[in-house]
């Protein structure tokens, strides 16, 4: 039998149709999309000698005279803001009696995680990794002190079917002047249901998995990462702070080197398990004005694109789960990551 599942943070059903329960080679591989790449492309706007293609670095990160990492504003961004920031607030327009418009206020950034145009995050140096986490969280800092940006957006795109176009290894940041309903409904659903029970959602859910066990991928010293309860996609995994914490932006230097730690071992056994498959994470904290709250909890959603979302799932926001998350959590922790 088939089973819907509640979200508990934030009231979404799924379905997990185990009868149609599919294994890791069931799915259509992405690899093979994927085809052995040169350490240095002339072509690539990511690639060393290229940075003139680019716009003036937000955010470089050196050794000796040569870039390790570097964030530059996105040349194809869907938002953008002046060089000199403004100070007032900007005002939406109300151009009909029902349609209101603000202007397209924003910052978009791809972060080149390394110089190296063959780079994979699964077989950088820790050390490197850790870099990528410090970029987000110095950039997720820098953009929220401006007073017309609300959201800020950390996700990496992975391979042409999750949505990258450049083969170059790279993260974005996306921060906009309004918020999503997507965002301001989980946060309403969080607060909800701290006014409710009076715990934050996100720790009392941290709590269950650790005690339950099941569905556990790997716990280090600040983080868990588990498969929710509720995956929508098949081998989705979530990776939350065990301290309570709401805002991205306050993570300690400690918790960072931990976190890349814990990412890439996440990640490397996906590679491993789903053969290198295309994938997407990003990060979900509340937004910059809200502060550290106590109703919410910042985490990170790691989704391996193994299934397009189709009509059924477009049309109710229902995602249909082929593989239960039970079963995707043991798979991965038996991977040697
Ligand atoms: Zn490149
Ligand atoms: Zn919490």
């Amino acid at each position: 039998m088939s089973e819907y599942r509640q979200n508990v943070v934030n009231g979404e059903w799924v379905i997990i149709s185990s009868e149609r329960a599919k294994r890791p080679a069931d799915y259509a591989s992405t690899a093979k999309n994927k085809t052995a790449l040169p350490e240095h492309n002339p072509d690539c706007p990511f690639c060393t000698g290229n940075e003139h293609k680019c716009q003036t670095s937000t955010y470089e990160i050196k050794n000796g005279n040569s870039w390790i990492l570097r964030s530059v504003p996105n040349i194809f961004a869907a938002v953008s803001r002046p060089e000199q920031i403004p100070d007032t607030l900007l005002q939406r327009q109300r151009v009909s009696k029902i349609h209101l418009l603000a202007q397209g206020y924003g910052a978009a950034e791809v972060i080149i995680e390394s110089p190296k145009h063959n780079a994979n995050l699964v077989f950088m140096e820790k050390s490197e990794v850790y870099e990528i986490i410090k970029s987000y969280k110095e950039r997720f800092i820098a953009l929220s002190h401006d007073p017309n940006i609300a959201m800020v957006n950390i996700f990496k795109n992975y391979g042409a079917t999750a949505g990258a176009s450049l083969e170059h290894p790279h993260s974005q940041i996306i921060a906009t002047h309004v918020l999503s309903t997507h965002i301001t409904d989980s946060l309403t659903y969080a607060r909800r249901a701290f006014n409710t029970y009076g715990t934050c959602i996100f720790c009392d859910l941290i709590k269950r998995e650790l005690e339950a066990g099941d569905r556990v991928v790997t716990v280090s010293k600040h983080f868990i990462a588990f498969c929710p309860f509720a995956a929508r996609y098949p081998y989705e995994v979530r990776i939350c702070p065990l301290k309570h914490s709401a805002l991205f932006g306050t993570i300690s230097t400690e918790e960072m080197e931990d976190l890349a730690s814990i990412l890439q071992v996440i990640l490397k056994k996906i590679y491993i398990l789903l053969k290198d498959p295309d994938y997407n994470y990003y990060f979900r904290t509340v937004p910059t004005p809200d502060g550290d709250v106590r109703y919410f909890h910042w985490h990170i959603a790691i989704t391996p694109r193994l299934m397009k979302p189709a009509g059924f799932e477009l049309g109710t926001g229902i995602y249909i789960n082929t593989t239960p998350p039970e079963l995707s959590a043991e798979q991965l922790r038996n991977v040697e990551g």
